[in-house]
């Protein structure tokens, strides 16, 4: 069984990171694609907005109907800064029959060489590396080294981030259609993002 891994901060989910996870499904064969909100992510200079339960609901009422896709609460049960080497060392031990991908968006493609202990995750997982506006996720940019462990899978570029809804909601605009509607609601339900 081949299981992509999309991990983020998800403050909150948008379309990006859905089409970005059906299309590496898809184009890499995936079985099921696990979400995996973070604690506290290693390279975000503030505290993510919403809490972790929050951030987690909010992917789940994003996913409920899509049948391949399902929430992995792995990081926020560990707690404090969220490395994905210590995850996906994680969950190999936990699962040892699945081939497990992580799937990233260009401007992460591009970090990569500075992810903590980057030399030991490359070792242990396969990078699926999507287009991003503004980022390029062009693979032979990165250093031998990594160059091997990323695959690439297309998708329409998607100028939508968190932090473009974080922004919209603060100076009152509508953010529909950048979030499914079960997110939309639950984020008016509960004032996220308002202040
Ligand atoms: P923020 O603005 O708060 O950083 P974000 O929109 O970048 O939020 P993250 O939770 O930081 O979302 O990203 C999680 C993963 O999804 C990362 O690998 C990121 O590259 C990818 N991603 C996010 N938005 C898009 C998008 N519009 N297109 C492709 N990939 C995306
Ligand atoms: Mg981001």
């Amino acid at each position: 069984m081949k299981v992509g891994i999309m991990g983020g901060t998800f403050d909150p989910i948008h379309q990006g990171h859905l089409l970005a996870a059906e299309r590496a499904r898809e184009e890499a064969g995936l079985d099921e694609v696990w979400f995996m909100p973070s604690s506290t992510p290693p390279h975000k200079p503030n505290a993510p907005k919403a809490s972790a339960e929050q951030r987690l609901r909010m992917v789940e009422a994003a996913i409920a109907d899509n049948r391949y896709f399902r929430a992995e609460t792995l990081e926020i049960r560990r707690g404090g800064t969220s490395y994905t080497v210590d995850t996906v060392r994680e969950l190999k031990l936990q699962y040892p029959g699945i081939d497990f991908f992580y799937i990233i968006g260009a401007d992460m493609v591009q970090y990569l060489p500075n992810w903590v202990r980057i030399g030991e995750l490359v070792g242990m997982i396969k990078f699926i590396g999507l287009a991003r506006p503004g980022y390029s996720s062009e693979v032979g940019l990165l250093p031998i080294s990594i160059r091997g462990s990323v695959l690439s899978a297309s998708m329409p570029q998607v100028g939508i981030s968190s932090t473009m809804i974080r922004d919209m909601r603060k100076s009152g605009k509508s953010v529909r259609y950048l979030v499914p509607d079960p997110v939309l609601f639950y984020i008016e339900e509960n004032r996220l993002y308002e202040s």
